[in-house]
């Protein structure tokens, strides 16, 4: 079945919804960082989170950036997202893996830990992007964005992201939603909502039985006057470049440079997002060097 991300609204405008199936994206990217299977949860997560915060940019030149580090084994989790749900990411360890928590899940808050932040950066374009952060509350990363929505953004939000890894590491089914209540709307209402969402299957689960984007929202809405705004397909894509990464490798400063290059060999970099390798030959680091200094 195709990614979907869909955007949409219940009770005359008083909810906000934006929901996603995220399979074969998260496929692509675990296959890309070889991801051990709570490494590929904790991955999927988040890009699944990435995709729906994409969603939720005003303008299609911003970007969204997600951090999530606290001092487990996962080394951290980086994702940019954008407007029309494309999204990359990695992991600072892919063989990160714990055995099933106590409800006999990935144990992705196992992985990621408590002790560190969440992290929103969104760049649009002005000077300095903007960027706020919440103290991780069980790493398990739905439950840390709901609290960031609540406490940075003062929008009490409920969010799903689930993931299943098949064992041969391949993705089962990965998807999410993001539940807003607007401003004034009736609390009596976000009791049932809660209730609702309490009641229902993983959306994982959902998403592995066939279920479409369309079907969960219906599970959930069915009597709430949901109106769907649009549809958009979120994607795994990197947008790397030569250029860009000769960039990164001027920042490392030229007292780097110099070393590596009297060391006379040419040196390999990997983009970080889609491992994609890029040579520069001892020429090349010593032309790179030359601009560099021209610079200072
Ligand atoms: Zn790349």
């Amino acid at each position: 079945m195709e990614d979907k991300l869909v955007r949409a609204t219940a009770k005359d405008n008083n909810i906000r919804i934006i929901a996603s199936s995220t399979t074969n994206l998260v496929n692509k990217a675990v296959k890309i960082h070889k991801c051990y299977p709570t490494a590929a949860a904790a991955l999927g997560r988040m890009l699944t989170a990435g995709s729906l915060m994409g969603a939720m940019l005003k303008s299609q030149a911003d970007s969204l950036t997600l951090r999530i580090s606290g001092g487990g084994d996962a080394h951290g989790i980086i994702v940019t997202s954008y407007a029309d749900a494309h999204v990359k990411g990695y992991i600072g360890n892919p063989m990160a893996n714990l055995p099933p928590n106590n409800k006999g899940k990935l144990d992705v808050g196992g992985i990621i830990g408590t002790n560190g932040n969440l992290t929103v950066t969104r760049d649009m374009g002005l000077k300095e992007p903007y960027s706020s952060q919440v103290p991780i509350q069980t790493g398990e990363i739905g439950d840390d964005l709901a609290y960031y929505f609540t406490v940075s953004e003062q929008t009490p939000s409920a969010v799903a992201l689930g993931v299943l890894v098949n064992v041969d590491l391949s993705i089962k089914s990965s998807g999410g939603f993001i539940i807003q209540m607007m401003p004034g709307a009736d609390s009596g209402l976000s009791d049932l909502l809660t209730y609702r969402l309490q009641e229902m299957p993983p959306i994982s689960t959902m998403i592995d039985n066939k279920k479409d984007i369309y079907e969960v929202l219906d599970d959930i809405f069915n009597d709430m006057d949901l109106k769907i705004l649009d549809e958009l397909t979120p994607s795994y894509q990197c947008d790397c470049s030569r250029e860009r990464v000769e960039k990164a490798f001027i920042s490392i400063g030229s007292k780097d440079l110099e070393e590596i290059y009297n060391e006379g060999k040419s040196e390999e970099l990997k983009c970080n997002f889609c491992n994609k390798s890029y040579i520069f030959t001892h020429e090349q680091i010593g032309e790179i060097l030359k601009n560099a200094e021209k610079d200072l």
